[in-house]
């Protein structure tokens, strides 16, 4: 057992049964005698446990057999390139919404390759809600959307539609990925790094509609068009084998526990009796718009100043650990993945409560 309740925002928990399975696939895989660390990706077990994952990917959210499933490196971080490079043309225009830091390095990296407009923007009250109205180009080809702002812990709960009739939605659900169900209608693709709801880092998952591609003329290096991973099941060169694994298992895990939709349930149980603490404390507050509020990442600030340390002091003499905000936000952030159990977040509730006492 893990001995202590980690809500780093990432990499984060896992769930016990993928680290127990990794442990073990570490020394031998499954009987072949060897560690699964040592295995061609091409070898039979290895093709088939990829083709595992991406099946119960597919069933986890329903993809629809119109999209590609990909396991990709380089991080959500590469997306940000890979995108503009793939999808906008030289001449055409992208719309970005501005909610948070990650959405921003993402709008930056479009502007290498074409025209973003920047179709909404919460930065000047320090990305605390999400823009109720956009302002999108109607000949943009796409909306890019940062499902869920990771450092500030605000969440998209619906996603806007796209003006252009022929656009799509370009989703980062890095941070929020497998914690519910979404609609596929105006998506084109969504990509996520493991590390937060799904995995450990070192895989990148994009999903990708198969008629947005081949429509820019400029030259794409072979490593960095989806046209290359598709063609080669990505395996185009050696993927990360071990980390594909650990997907696997927490995918396994995802559905030996009801699915997305279940979780999804204790998603919103947990972060409401943990955004319930913070609002019936006197001490602690959370910065964001309700209605904006994220299921995973629950940002709060302490009321009087001086006492940041000694509340991760005392959490961590608990077990809690990993606790302090992002420094763009300051106070404290519970990162509270699928993989926190549930007795995670009463500790901590117990904790803020504990330490609002002896004040
Ligand atoms: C963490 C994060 C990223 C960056 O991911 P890397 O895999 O480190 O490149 C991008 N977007 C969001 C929303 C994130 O939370």
């Amino acid at each position: 057992m893990s001995k202590v309740f980690n809500f780093s925002a990432g990499p984060s928990m896992l769930p016990e049964p993928a680290l127990q399975a990794a442990a073990k696939a570490a020394i031998d895989y499954n009987g072949c005698g060897m560690s699964l660390m040592t295995m061609s990706h091409r070898s039979k077990p290895i093709v088939a446990m990829f083709a595992e994952t991406e099946a119960l990917l597919r069933e986890a959210l329903d993809i629809p057999q119109n999209f590609k499933v990909l396991f990709l490196q380089g991080g959500a971080s590469l997306q940000f390139c890979m995108v503009p490079m793939n999808l906008l043309p030289q001449d055409g225009c992208a719309d970005y919404t501005i909610t948070g830091v990650w959405a921003k390095k993402a709008a930056k990296e479009a502007k290498l390759f074409g025209k973003v407009n920047e179709a909404c923007s919460s930065a000047e009250a320090t990305f605390s809600y999400i823009p109720k109205e956009l302002k999108q180009d109607p000949k943009a080809t796409y909306l890019h959307v940062t499902s869920n702002n990771t450092i500030y812990g605000t969440e998209w709960k619906s996603f806007p539609k796209p003006a252009n009739p022929n656009g799509y939605l370009v989703v980062d659900m890095s941070s929020d990925i497998l914690s519910r169900k979404f609609d596929w209608t105006n998506m084109g693709l969504v990509y996520a790094g493991a590390q937060k709801n799904m995995g450990p880092a070192g895989v990148t998952i994009a999903i990708v509609r198969d008629d947005i591609l081949g429509k820019v003329e400029r030259v794409i290096p072979t490593m960095l068009s989806y046209a290359t991973h598709i063609e080669g099941e990505s395996m185009f060169n050696t993927p990360p084998v071990f980390s594909v694994y650990v997907v696997n298992e927490t995918l396994k895990w995802v559905k030996s526990v009801g699915g997305v939709d279940a979780l999804h349930k204790i998603n919103e149980r947990k972060a409401a009796k943990l955004y319930k603490a913070i609002d019936d404390s006197s001490f602690f507050k959370n910065p964001v718009a309700v209605e904006d509020r994220s299921p995973m990442n629950v940002t709060f600030v302490p009321t009087a100043e001086g006492h940041d340390e000694q509340f991760i002091d005392f959490c961590k003499a608990r077990g809690l650990v990993q606790l302090k905000g992002h420094r763009s936000v300051g106070g404290f952030r519970a990162s509270i993945y699928n993989a926190m159990p549930e007795e995670g977040v009463d500790a901590l509730i117990e904790a803020m409560k504990d330490f609002e006492k002896q004040l």
